[in-house]
């Protein structure tokens, strides 16, 4: 980066788990302080998360998070809050309406209805704000159930006959399926990857926006904004490196 540039002109947006944390776990003080004091004073700071807000507070040391933080973008930025303010809020619901909902709904609890299974238990369906979460074996289970499914469904691929199912039922609903963790995979609108955070930055007119993530191989929760045109991605092992390399990029 030229250093001539004012911090007006140059963001830096962070994935959260495993960029600026250990995966799970809570900032360390060294690396939250480095942030505020060294980065902070030098260039716009953004976080981009997967997680919603309460994980994201959990993660970044409490609820002033929002802030600390020029920019916080919880759940990819369907939830988006800029000096503090909450400047955007999305949902599916408001995205796809109650009635297409429903239909997709429906057909996936049609589908599970038939499946016999190890095992099944309760919640089939999680609602979230961002996402359909599906999950054949009921997201109830114990965790030996969990395995037991995990096996089983290594075997049989339920999860991937049911997606195709679902992709063949619904080609026009824009929806894209993301088969991740043992038991259950993802339905969320086209587009509702971390990119979908940009848009709220990009009238600020940045020079430079920088995105620093893990995650950023093809089917990783950081890769389609890291390869974005509008960003320049940066791919980090851990917070130490993210350290570095902001060390580096920013002439500290
Ligand atoms: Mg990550």
């Amino acid at each position: 980066m030229s250093s001539s540039r004012k911090r007006e002109e140059i963001l830096c947006l962070f994935d959260v788990d495993g960029t600026l944390t250990i995966p799970r776990q809570k900032i360390l003080p060294t690396t939250e302080e480095f942030l505020l004091t060294k980065v902070k004073p030098v260039a716009t700071v953004g976080l981009v998360g997967g997680s919603d807000l309460a994980k994201i507070e959990e993660q970044m040391g409490g609820a002033d998070v929002i802030n600390k933080y020029d920019y916080v973008f919880a759940e990819n930025g369907l939830v988006a809050y800029k000096n503090g303010g909450l400047i955007g809020k999305m949902s599916i619901h408001g995205h796809m309406g109650e009635e297409k909902l429903q239909l997709f709904i429906n057909s996936a609890l049609a589908y599970m209805s038939k499946l016999t299974l190890p095992a099944k238990r309760g919640t089939f369906i999680e609602f979230r704000d961002g996402l359909v979460n599906v999950c054949p074996v009921g997201r109830s289970c114990s965790q030996a159930e969990r395995d037991q499914f995990a096996a089983y469904d290594k075997e049989h691929k339920i999860r991937e006959t049911f997606v195709k199912h679902l992709q063949a039922e619904f080609p026009d609903l824009g929806l894209v399926f993301s088969i991740g963790g043992q038991i259950s995979f993802d339905v969320f609108p086209k587009g509702w990857d971390k990119t979908y955070a940009l848009r709220f930055v990009e009238k600020d007119d940045f020079k430079e926006i920088h995105f620093f993530g893990d995650k950023t191989a093809p089917g990783g929760n950081d890769h389609e904004i890291y390869e974005d045109s509008r960003t320049i991605g940066h791919k980090v092992l851990s917070p130490e490196e993210t350290i570095e390399q902001l060390k580096t990029l920013l002439h500290l």
